[in-house]
């Protein structure tokens, strides 16, 4: 009697955690499959075609691997250039920064391609464990507009399980099995590879059909990494990385350029600078969402940038760059990498002054520091049919030091 009334007893209890469990996840996978849905970005003045990343290799095509390109053809002579956003899509300055080119850059010369999220899986997913917010908005003046804050890696959805060594395909190098889903450890990629290297293939192939002279890889990175507000320069890329950094240096745009270590494997600035005839960059900016000794993450810290911890880590001397209570706004992060982009191209110009990707109708540094971002965002309601915002007034692009025109 009494182990009928035990097993009873245990049979509600496990009906009650079934059922709580359930519950639970009702409400969780709706809101995660939220996710999956693409943000909206509205296509600016600049913008002459929309393409798929599968048309440079199908075998991504009708995965969620494949994602838009958005080309900003001037029709006139000039260099070609391709910005990469969201490679690592919990490093939102890079994201941000594509869309700011794609909703307000109109190219003078030359022949811009714009990839807001290179790898579109990561985009669909946040971090285990990390508790980070899956949106974060922007104030515009029509609003707040949301945009998504995925991971480092490929969703597990999209490729699983991870081996617990990952090897590099081309070079032999083992790393860290979770690697495995990081599509800057993934190139130059492979035709038959993971669903990652695919990706990072499809890149690596839209270089080489384009003829892609300058690649720009935008990124994020944690106070205490040593290599922070930075350019990392591929070896044929260091002049044009220097000469930017002079001219920034001269804008108080205090920046340092690295070269691409030839050892380490996998990464854009290295493998895309190898296998192609492009020049592979990539820019680092300060983002304490992303760091070990940040405190709690939320929408604030992403947009906000204040953490008391770093500041801590910053007065103890244990960071590689400055950070006051101020700390690092998304609105400076995203100014020093439009900056910084405008900077390679203009330096490229300098050497080879008919090959000049100029790009106008972009907000200047001190204009981002002064107004944010949101003035340069279109409406959060442009996709419900509200005309969209007009283009920015086309200022006069200023001639660049050294920029023989
Ligand atoms: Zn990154």
């Amino acid at each position: 009697m009494n182990a009928l009334f035990k097993d009873r007893k245990n049979l509600v209890a496990s009906v009650g955690v079934l059922a709580l469990v359930v519950a639970i996840l009702c409400v969780v996978i709706p809101q995660a499959l939220t996710m999956r849905q693409p943000d909206l970005i509205h296509q600016g003045p600049g913008v002459t075609e929309v393409r798929k990343l599968s048309d440079f290799f199908d075998g991504i095509a009708g995965t969620s691997g494949d994602t838009e390109v958005y080309v900003l053809d001037s029709g006139k002579p000039g260099a070609s250039a391709l910005l990469l956003g969201g490679t690592h899509a919990n490093e939102p300055a890079g994201y941000l920064s594509a869309v700011l080119f794609i909703e307000n850059a109109v190219p003078a010369t030359g022949k811009l391609y714009v990839i807001p999220t290179a790898n579109a899986s990561a985009m669909s997913h946040t971090d285990y464990m990390e508790g980070t917010p899956r949106r974060f908005a922007i104030d515009t003046p029509a609003g707040p507009r949301s945009f998504r804050y995925g991971s480092r890696a490929t969703s597990p959805a999209d490729q699983w399980p991870d081996p617990d060594i990952y090897v590099h395909a081309s070079s032999g190098q083992r790393l860290s099995g979770s690697e495995t889903r990081n599509l800057n450890r993934a190139y130059p990629g492979r035709v038959d590879g993971t669903f990652t290297e695919k990706v990072a293939f499809a890149i690596t192939s839209l270089i080489r059909k384009e003829k892609i002279d300058i690649t720009i890889d935008l990124h994020e990175a944690s106070p205490e990494y040593p290599v922070v507000n930075a350019i990392v320069a591929h070896n044929r890329a260091m002049k044009i990385a220097s000469i930017a950094l002079l001219n920034l240096e001269m804008d108080d745009i205090p920046i340092g350029v690295e070269p691409s270590p030839t050892n380490l494997r996998g990464l854009s600035h290295r493998e895309l600078g190898d296998a192609t005839n492009t020049l592979s960059l990539l820019f680092e900016s300060t983002n304490p969402a992303q760091g070990r000794l940040r405190g709690v993450i939320n929408e604030a810290l992403i947009v906000e940038g204040k953490d008391e911890m770093y500041l801590a880590a910053h007065k103890l001397g244990r960071l590689f760059v400055p950070f006051g209570p101020q700390g690092e706004p998304l609105k400076k992060r995203v100014a020093r990498h439009i900056s910084t982009t405008q900077a390679v191209f203009d330096a490229y110009a300098s050497e080879m002054p008919e090959r000049h990707v100029l790009v106008g109708a972009m907000p200047s540094y001190q204009e981002l520091l002064d107004k944010g971002i949101g003035p340069y965002l279109q409406s959060p309601k442009t996709a419900a049919g509200a005309a969209p915002r007009a283009p920015q007034q086309l200022a006069e692009v200023p001639e660049r030091r050294g920029l023989a025109q």
